[in-house]
């Protein structure tokens, strides 16, 4: 299929540079699917470096893309929906990750950017809920039975299984949590816990 661009309006809009990574240059046109028709409204003007990473099976480079920083905060809709549609490709570079959680797209903007494109799933930043041994959810500030004794190592002594440990605090990692036992708060496997 060939699409007929307003090339006019993307040249004025994007003022001679990418308008990905602001290098100098005409610039080519790229229309963003599903919407691909052409429209300065659905196009990005982009350099040729940027243009040949854009082919969705193109292993992309991490370091080049560091401009999407200032990209994805673009007035306009099609570098922000392309910008994110970028970012997300890299969501395991801690960077891109970060940038996708920092800024917000309107719902229509967001089911663009997040269509048409390979739909990697979204939702895979969703946590690891926090539970017990036997799969009941953890939250924090709740209390636990210890289903067994816990040498406690370097505190000197057992927790007895049957205690009772109230007001855990949850951790980074969702197989432990902490509290408080013979007054020393210590780190607790959730393999060994029951909500109480
Ligand atoms: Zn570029």
């Amino acid at each position: 299929m060939t699409i007929s661009f307003e090339l006019a309006s993307l040249r004025t809009r994007a003022n001679g540079v990418c308008e990905l990574c602001s290098s100098v240059g005409s610039g080519l046109p790229y229309a963003i699917a599903p919407l691909d028709d052409g429209t300065a409204a659905h196009s990005v003007l982009v350099c040729e470096a940027c243009f040949a990473q854009l082919d969705g099976k193109a292993q992309l480079e991490s370091n080049r893309w560091f401009c999407l920083q200032q990209s994805i905060w673009s007035e306009h809709a099609p570098i922000q929906v392309l910008s994110w549609r970028i970012a997300n490709r890299l969501r395991n570079e801690s960077w891109a990750r970060d940038l996708l959680d920092q800024v917000y797209l309107d719902a229509e903007l967001l089911a663009w950017a997040q269509g048409g494109s390979e739909s990697e799933s979204v939702e895979s930043s969703v946590e690891t809920p926090t539970v017990d041994s036997f799969g009941t959810k953890l939250s924090e500030g709740d209390s636990v039975t210890l289903i067994k004794d816990l040498d406690v190592k370097g505190a000197g002594f057992v927790a007895k299984r049957g205690t009772i440990v109230k007001a855990i605090h949850l951790t980074d990692n969702p197989e432990h949590v902490e509290g408080r036992v013979n007054g020393t708060v210590i780190v607790l496997k959730t393999g060994f816990l029951k909500k109480a």
